[in-house]
C-alpha cells in the first residue's frame, strides 16, 4: 500500500458529483488536502446514469436558486474547464392533466417568476401549434421554461474531478468507506477497504447510499433507494429536433432529445425502494404505451438501449445539506430525490463554505437534517 495515505484535512465519501464538485470547490479555495474515497469508479452510479434535465421550474425557492447558480456555471462551463459538456438549453415543457395538477403549476409559476425564472404559461392549442406531434385533448395546459435544458452529467462530474486532481485532490477509486471514527462527539475519519483516513473533516455525499454511511456515525437519516430507468431510441429524425425535455406529470413519463434518437423514463410508482438497477423489459411495454399515448409518431422509434439507475429519496423530495448533529466535522449532502445531477455545481460550493467558513451565503434551512421532526411544510413538487 505504498501510495497510500492515510490522513487528510477532508475525506469525502462518494465519487459522484456532489463529491467532485466539493472536491473541486475545496481545492480551488486552497484547501487541497483532500481525499475522494469511491467505492467503484468516479459517476458510475447515478450520476453517470442519470438523464441530464437541468430546470429552474421548481417549486420551492431554494431548489431554484440551487439551479440558477449551477444553470449560470453550465453556461460558462466549456470556457472554465475546457470541457464540452453537451449544455442544450432546449427548454422544459410540463404538461398537466387534471385541475389539480395544473393549479399546482400556476402557484409554482409564481414562485418561478418571483425569483426571476422565465416561464411561459401555454394552453393545449399552443402546446399543438409548438410541439405538433404532441396529443393535447386530456391536457389542462402546460408550462416551459426556455432556459431549462440537459448536459452530459458524466462529463460535468469527470471535469471537476479532473480539475480536482490537477490541484493536488486524492481520489481513491474501489475504496468502500466501512466505518466512521468518532470519538467525544467529533468525527476522526473513516475506516476504508484499504486501511483508515484520519481526517477531522468527513462528507457523506454517498448518494443512495447516503443513510448507510450516516449510520456508521450512529444517525438515522430518512433517505431511500428507488429504481428509475431510462431508455433511449436509435436516431429518429422523424421527430422535429430541437425535443425539449416533455413531462407528462400525472403519468410519471418524460422523453427529450438526446443526440439523433430520443431519451425517455418513466416512474413506478408503485415500485418499493430498493437497490435493484436491472432493466425490466415489461416495464418497457408500460412505458412505451404511455410514450405512444402522448405522442404517437414515438412507435416508429426503435429502442437502442436502457438502464436502471437509483434515485435517493426523501419524505418532502428536498435534500439534507449540511453538518450533521451530534458529530462535529461530519456534513452531508444527500437525498437529491431526483434533481442532484444539476444541483451539484452549487451544492458542492456551498459545502466548501460551510467547511472552510463555517458559514454559507445560502440559506440552507429547508434542507436541515431535522425539519422532517417538524410539522413538514410543502416539499419540492415530484416531477417523475
Ligand atoms: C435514471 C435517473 C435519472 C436522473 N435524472 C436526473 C435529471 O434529469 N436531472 C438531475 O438533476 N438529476 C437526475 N437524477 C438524479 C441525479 O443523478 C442524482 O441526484 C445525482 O447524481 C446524485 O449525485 P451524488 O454524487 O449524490 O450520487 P452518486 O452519483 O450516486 O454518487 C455517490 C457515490 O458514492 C459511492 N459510495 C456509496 N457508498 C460508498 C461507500 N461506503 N464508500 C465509498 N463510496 C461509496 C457510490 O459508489 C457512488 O459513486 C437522475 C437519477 C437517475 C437514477
Amino acid at each position: 500500500m505504498a501510495d497510500w495515505k492515510s490522513s487528510a484535512a477532508v475525506a469525502i465519501v462518494g465519487g459522484g458529483i456532489m463529491g467532485a464538485s466539493t472536491a473541486y470547490h475545496l481545492a480551488r479555495r486552497g484547501c487541497t488536502d483532500v481525499v475522494i474515497l469511491e467505492r467503484d469508479f468516479l459517476a458510475q452510479a447515478s450520476t453517470g446514469l442519470s438523464a441530464g434535465g437541468i430546470r429552474q421550474q421548481f417549486s420551492h425557492p431554494a431548489n431554484i436558486r440551487l439551479s440558477q447558480e449551477a444553470v449560470r456555471l453550465f453556461e460558462r462551463f466549456e470556457e472554465e474547464f475546457g470541457v464540452d459538456i453537451n449544455f442544450r438549453q432546449v427548454g422544459y415543457l410540463f404538461l398537466a392533466q387534471s385541475e389539480a395538477t395544473w393549479q399546482e403549476f400556476l402557484t409554482n409559476v409564481e414562485v418561478q417568476r418571483a425569483q426571476n425564472v422565465p416561464v411561459e404559461m401555454l394552453t393545449p392549442d399552443e402546446i399543438k401549434y409548438r410541439w405538433p406531434y404532441l396529443v393535447v385533448d386530456d391536457l389542462r395546459g402546460g408550462t416551459f421554461g426556455p432556459k431549462d435544458g440537459y448536459a452530459d452529467p458524466y462529463s460535468v462530474a469527470m471535469a471537476f474531478a479532473t480539475a480536482s486532481r490537477r490541484m493536488g485532490v486524492r481520489i481513491e477509486e474501489q475504496t468502500s468507506v466501512t466505518g466512521m471514527l468518532v470519538e467525544g462527539g467529533r468525527v476522526r475519519g473513516v475506516e476504508t477497504t484499504r486501511g483508515p483516513v484520519s481526517a477531522p473533516v468527513v462528507v457523506n455525499v454517498a448518494g443512495a447510499w447516503g443513510a448507510q454511511v450516516a449510520k456508521m456515525a450512529g444517525l438515522d437519516l430518512p433517505v431511500v433507494p428507488y429504481r428509475r430507468q431510462v431508455f433511449i431510441t436509435k436516431a429518429f429524425e422523424a421527430i422535429p429536433k430541437p425535443v425539449p425535455m416533455i413531462l407528462d406529470i400525472e403519468p410519471a413519463f418524460y422523453f427529450r432529445g438526446e443526440g439523433p434518437g430520443v431519451l425517455m423514463g418513466m416512474s413506478d410508482q408503485e415500485e418499493p425502494p430498493s437497490f435493484n438497477t436491472n432493466v425490466d423489459y415489461c416495464f418497457l411495454e408500460r412505458m412505451i404505451e404511455m410514450a405512444v399515448r402522448r405522442a404517437p409518431i414515438l412507435e416508429e422509434a426503435e429502442i437502442l438501449r436502457g438502464w436502471g439507475g437509483l434515485y435517493d429519496i426523501t419524505p418532502d423530495d428536498n435534500p439534507i445539506i449540511g453538518p450533521l448533529p451530534g458529530v462535529e466535522g461530519l456534513y452531508c449532502a444527500i437525498g437529491f430525490s431526483g434533481h442532484g445531477f444539476q444541483q451539484g455545481p452549487t451544492v458542492g460550493r456551498v459545502l466548501s463554505d460551510l467547511i472552510l467558513d463555517g458559514r454559507t451565503d445560502f440559506d440552507l434551512s429547508p434542507f436541515a437534517h431535522d425539519r422532517f421532526d417538524q410539522v413538514m411544510g410543502k416539499g419540492e413538487t415530484r416531477v417523475v
